[in-house]
């Protein structure tokens, strides 16, 4: 039972401190009193609801990634430009380059197809912990109590689902196993790109400014949501129409003031509050250093070969903002979590722990924070050899994915040929070979294969090295000039002609031949080595480790009821919730709550990539034209800073004001929040947030696209919005989902 309450626990315990903590929407009614404290005016029911439309019918889960939100009868989606970033460079050339200048649908007919880009809606979430843990006792092991939760799993998602048609549903666990969700989700899968600003507004400050305050990024573009003619979810095609969504989110032009209730509503992604010094240690000392090291190394090579021409810039662009992101952030990751002595206030509060645990007798509870320590001790290079694979695999050369995507036909040709799916597969192929090469720069490839795989030779632990890997080096003597002679000079993989050649009369010996191509037997021997030497062990160690944190935060919230704990992120929905303010995280200085154009154009700097403007912009705020964006004192607001604790996931979610009224998008976080993940501090983590009036702003008078913002619902002062479509005040049939 003391289990099953932890999660209402932790947020009654937490209603003081209500800034940190990012709440499950179905649990608000705890918390709604401190809530309207803080100076929201609607009920938790206006937020969550299943009986009726709520806020959260109007929010999505952006490419399983992202945030977006519902801003209009017709299905526009708002969501941030960084979020939409590969969607727009996907659609970019020489010719038409919306990156650099930006793309406006003039009609619904000019809105952009989006090949597997989806928007999830959570339809309804339910606590299942009891349907979870049901045959689960005491003293089981980890994988015995996991058996028995997958069973139950299988169970729950069925029922769940049974008698309803376009939906689906996972369960999700919370503090690590202590409750558990099911999440009915509904996906569409068409959806069109509307709007985005040229990257000089929506990427302003580019990685000079991301992570950073004060900030003047527009960091914004819009979307659609099609549907078929039933308005229920299908697959492209031109009849679709316009989703009529069941809410959408109206915006509020009476802008916004220092100390005004702020909410932010959307997918935060991971956090890790409740890691133990041995796991933080890990984190700081070795896995940041290392991550950061091979991603700076093939950083140098994009940002050199993307500054000589506009082509390499297009090509790269979306992959060089995937690899920088996270790279910066855990350069301030690690200053913050060592400014902040992280590592020595774990180690205070596991002291404390172990005393209370003893003095009130919790065996269960010492043990459990004795096997993390020695677990986390084991799984070091287990861990490492993982994080080595990820970023050389996932984000050095390109060529190891890119002959995964061939592993079906060649290992399965003959079955794809008897089940009449051959051709289906030789299409997809053709198109992934098609853009695989459209964004490829062979030399800038090769530097970063001879780069990484020097990192990689160096970085992965001994005891987890791929016998193929180590024998492909003594192939080549351990030349890095041979190893890049006989795999780009010999792979198919590497010659777009020999390819789609191949392509062009497929043929199963042709294909079984593969297997001896260089680049597809060294990805079989890096990704293989990974699964056969690394996943498995590594699986049946966060189990364990998993199952040892859940008995650690059940001691936490029963040794130190005082203190806060929300459960960590976990890509479902949440609420956090805070207010606009500033911060003065470093001695001597404080930081605004909100920027203005005027900074924009103090930041311009004709010829610097980050900070070059378009000449129609500069002009247009020279003028001050601001027309009706302009807040109450004349100025042009930007963005502006907020206590809601929000992490990655979070981008693109909607910041709404005490009335259920969009005032912005969060995009970011300060440089002094960037530890916030595993250790947030109240006093200075900030998120950071563009004013929708300036999105509004962008659209209308600088885009000249005002059909875009005459769909919005605007609202002034007390008005009523209107928000419910027509045909669609009520749900869907989610009320024949029960648990
Ligand atoms: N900028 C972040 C992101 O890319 C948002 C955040 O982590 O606060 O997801």
């Amino acid at each position: 039972m003391k289990k099953i309450c932890f999660a209402l626990f932790v947020l009654t315990s937490l209603q003081l401190h209500a800034t940190e903590g990012m709440w499950i929407p179905t649990l608000l009614g705890a918390i709604e009193d401190d809530m309207q404290a803080f100076g929201l005016q609607l009920s938790a029911d206006d937020i969550y609801s299943i009986n009726h439309s709520s806020l959260k019918d109007a929010i999505v889960h952006f490419n399983g990634g992202c945030t977006a939100e519902v801003i209009s009868k017709d299905g526009l989606l708002l969501t941030n430009h960084h979020c939409g970033y590969s969607q727009i460079q996907y659609h970019s050339s020489l010719e038409n380059n919306y990156l650099k200048d930006g793309f406006w649908a003039k009609t619904r007919a000019d809105e952009v197809v989006n090949p597997s880009l989806y928007a999830t809606f959570s339809v309804r979430l339910d606590d299942v912990t009891k349907q979870l843990l049901d045959g689960v006792t005491e003293g089981m092991t980890a994988s015995e109590r996991a058996a028995i939760i997958a069973k139950n799993e299988e169970k729950v998602v069925a029922a769940t689902l049974e008698g309803t048609t376009n939906l689906d549903a996972f369960v999700r666990a919370y503090n690590y196993g202590n409750s558990y969700f099911v999440i009915v989700t509904k996906d569409y899968t068409d959806v069109r790109l509307v709007g985005a600003p040229p990257s000089a507004i929506g990427k302003f400050g580019g990685d000079t400014d991301n992570w950073v305050w004060p900030r003047h990024t527009g960091d914004f573009s819009l979307f659609r949501i099609y549907a078929g003619a039933d308005n229920e979810p299908a697959d492209y095609a031109p009849e679709n129409k316009p989703l009529q969504p069941i809410m959408h989110l109206p915006i509020s032009m009476d802008g916004i003031e220092k100390g005004d209730f702020t909410m932010v509503f959307g997918f935060p992604g991971r956090t890790e509050q409740y890691l133990t010094t041995g796991a933080v240690e890990y984190v700081v000392e070795t896995a940041n250093p290392i991550r950061i090291h091979m991603r700076e190394t093939s950083l140098e090579i994009i940002d050199a070969a993307m500054r000589s021409s506009e082509k390499i810039h297009i090509q790269y662009a979306a992959k060089q903002s995937s690899i920088s992101n996270a790279y910066k952030k855990w350069i301030g990751q690690n200053n913050g979590l060592k400014e902040l002595n992280a590592i020595q206030k774990k180690k205070d509060l596991e002291k404390a722990y172990m005393e209370l645990a003893k003095v009130k007798g919790k065996q269960n509870y010492l043990n459990a924070l004795e096997s993390l320590t020695k677990l986390n001790e084991e799984a070091k290079d287990l861990k490492l050899s993982r994080d080595v694979f990820i970023e050389y695999f996932f984000y050095g050369p390109e060529i190891f994915g890119f002959a995964r995507g061939f592993d079906g036909i060649i290992k399965n040709y003959a079955k794809l040929e008897s089940e009449g799916k051959l051709e289906e597969q030789i299409e997809s192929l053709k198109s992934s070979t098609a853009s695989h090469f459209k964004d490829l720069h062979a030399p800038t490839e090769k530097a970063i294969f001879e780069n990484l795989t020097a990192l990689y030779f160096d970085y992965m632990p001994q005891a987890y090295f791929p016998q193929e890997m180590t024998d492909f080096k003594t192939k080549n003597k351990g030349e890095m000039g041979r190893m890049l002679k006989s795999l780009y000079g010999k792979s198919v993989f590497a010659n777009e002609e020999a390819l789609n050649k191949l392509l062009s009369n497929p043929s199963e010996k042709a294909f079984a031949k593969l297997k001896k191509d260089p680049a597809y037997a060294l990805y079989q021997s890096l990704f293989n080595g990974y699964l056969r030497d690394v996943r498995p062990e590594y699986s049946r160690l966060n189990n364990e480790i998993d199952e040892q944190m859940r008995v650690y935060v059940q001691g936490l919230a029963e040794l130190f009821p005082n203190k806060e704990y929300s459960p960590d992120a976990n890509s479902t929905l949440r609420l956090t919730y805070g207010k606009a303010e500033g911060s003065a995280p470093v001695d001597g200085m404080a930081y605004k709550f909100c920027t203005t154009a005027d900074g924009i154009l103090q930041k311009f700097y004709s010829g610097n990539p980050d900070f070059d403007l378009p000449a129609d912009m500069i002009s247009l705020l020279e003028e001050e034209n601001y027309g009706r964006y302009a807040h109450t004192d004349g100025e042009l607001r930007v963005c502006f800073t907020g206590s809601n604790h929000t992490t990655g996931g979070n981008s693109g979610s909607p910041a709404i004001n005490g009335k259920g009224h969009l005032i912005g998008l969060n995009f970011d976080r300060s440089w002094e929040s960037t530890m916030s993940d595993i250790y947030y501090d109240a006093g200075r983590c900030r998120n950071i947030m563009v004013d929708v009036k300036y999105v509004l702003w962008v659209i209308d008078v600088y885009a000249g696209a005002g059909h875009i913002v005459d769909e919005m619902t605007l609202v002034w002062g007390d008005e009523a919005a209107e928000t419910e479509t027509e045909n669609q005040g009520e749900l869907t049939p989610i009320e024949a989902v029960s648990q």
